[in-house]
């Protein structure tokens, strides 16, 4: 079988390749694990190479060549309860996205389709901001949005172009020259995640609840920013609710059997990013929040703002809307470990989809998913987070009395 690269396992799924293809012969589909690969139509290729040569994975990246001593640190929050409390983190994203919109710009984001499928979009209207707002943790199929953004930046306009930063490097690829009206944004990014488990969730809550999903959330902040819930509303008005770490699908993600297999040795790990800028959450910022902003810890979300070119530090100058504090560098590093590290590969992952291929989300939940009862119980499990630290003393103070 023809394909774009000879190791498959180093395909992020950007999109590159069939954005590029002058034949159309390359279209993304999911694999038997339920992730987004390239395929060729034979009929339609006529071997030119292309694919191959634009694919991120082919360009040597010496990141010892792309030193960038520009790059700035911010903590930020955007000013606006309201958005900073539909966004994942500070908000810092709308306030980038915004700015470009009032400058007659267009974004491209992530959002869901109409089967909570996660796919690439844009829009020039302030309104539909809210669209891309929030991580959806699942792989967002780019379709044909390179292009869609190359047309709209040789029409002259400004583009503001997020995703992960696979993606981003798959956009530069495919563009393959610097346009002074792009500006891009990528993610701090733990990996991303199989759409075929995620569809195979939908179905199972559906069941459960009998009823169609309206509305998914993965970033609500019912009970805080730092435990953020996933949230899930039904056509009968139901709502699933359950803070993060405590749901089945979300237990998935975060013990690394969801990940795609170029996520376990991400090549675009370090602080160096080519995207304009690069956002994520200041994790474990509770301590330092008076320090940093004169007043009480908000729990309403708090961004590492990675600012790595001149042009995006022009523009985040201009953004009047947000509350920033420059921090030194390695700062993001102590705080937010994923910048550095690649997700483990857990050691039983085939075994997770050869199950996964029998379509059955609760056959994989009662194997694999292990959630104390108690955490699923959100007061039960929120109440123990913010006493956490007695609660830790306490534990051990019983421990060191057990062990006498
Ligand atoms: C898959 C994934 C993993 C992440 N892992 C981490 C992490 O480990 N640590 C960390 O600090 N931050 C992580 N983030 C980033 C973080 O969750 C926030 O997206 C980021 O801080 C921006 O927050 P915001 O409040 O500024 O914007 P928000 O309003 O939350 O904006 C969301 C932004 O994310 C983009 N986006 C949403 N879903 C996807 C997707 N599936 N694919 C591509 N782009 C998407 C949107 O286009 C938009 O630009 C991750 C994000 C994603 C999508
Ligand atoms: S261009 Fe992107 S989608 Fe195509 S093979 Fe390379 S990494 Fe995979
Ligand atoms: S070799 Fe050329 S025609 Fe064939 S799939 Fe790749 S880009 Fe398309
Ligand atoms: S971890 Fe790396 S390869 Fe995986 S989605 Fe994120 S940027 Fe792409």
């Amino acid at each position: 079988m023809k394909t774009v690269i000879s190791d498959m396992d180093l395909c992020t799924g950007c999109g590159c390749c069939e954005n590029s293809c002058p034949c159309d012969a390359i279209k993304l589909s999911t694999n038997r694990e339920g992730f987004l690969y390239p395929s060729i139509d034979l009929g339609l290729c006529v071997d030119c190479g292309i694919c191959t040569i634009k694919c991120p994975n082919t360009i040597d990246d010496n990141k010892s060549n792309n030193k960038n001593d520009f790059i700035k640190l911010y903590s930020a929050y955007l000013e606006n309860d309201t958005i900073r409390l539909k966004s994942s983190s500070g908000g810092v994203f709308y306030s980038i996205a915004e700015y470009v919109i009032e400058k007659g710009g267009v974004v491209f984001g992530a959002e869901f389709d109409s089967n909570f499928n996660v796919r690439h979009g844009y829009t020039d209207k302030i309104d539909d901001i809210k669209r891309f707002q929030t991580s959806k943790y699942v792989q967002s199929y780019v379709g044909d949005n390179y292009k869609r953004c190359k047309s709209f930046l040789e029409e002259g306009k400004i583009v503001f172009f997020t995703g992960t930063t696979c993606q981003i490097e798959g956009l530069y690829s495919f563009l393959g020259k610097k346009y002074s009206n792009l500006v891009t944004a990528d993610l701090i990014c733990s990996g991303n995640t199989s759409s075929g488990l995620w569809k195979l969730y939908v179905k199972y809550v559906e069941k459960k609840y009998n009823s169609s999903v309206q509305s998914v959330n993965f970033r609500d902040k019912k009970y805080g920013w730092d435990r953020f819930s996933l949230k899930i509303s039904f056509d009968t008005g139901a709502i699933y609710r359950r803070i993060f770490p405590n749901d089945s699908w979300a237990y998935f993600f975060l013990n690394h059997y969801a990940m795609r297999k170029c996520c376990y040795k991400c090549r675009y790990k370090g602080i160096e990013h080519k995207a304009d800028f690069t956002l994520g959450d200041f994790w474990g910022v509770r301590e330092r929040f008076f320090e940093l902003y004169g007043k009480r810890y908000d729990d309403k979300g708090l961004s590492f703002v990675l600012v790595n070119t001149e042009k995006a530090s022009r523009i985040f100058g201009r953004l009047n809307k947000l509350n920033y504090c420059i921090l030194p560098i390695n700062t993001v590093k102590e705080y937010n470990t994923t910048i550095d590290n690649s997700a483990k590969e857990p050691i039983d992952r085939a075994e997770f989809y050869e199950d996964f291929s029998k379509g059955d989300f609760s056959l994989l939940e009662k194997k694999y998913v292990r959630i104390s009862t108690w955490k699923k119980c959100n007061f039960l499990y929120d109440f123990y987070w913010r006493n956490r630290i007695y609660f830790g003393d306490l534990y051990r103070k019983i421990m060191k009395k057990v062990r006498c």
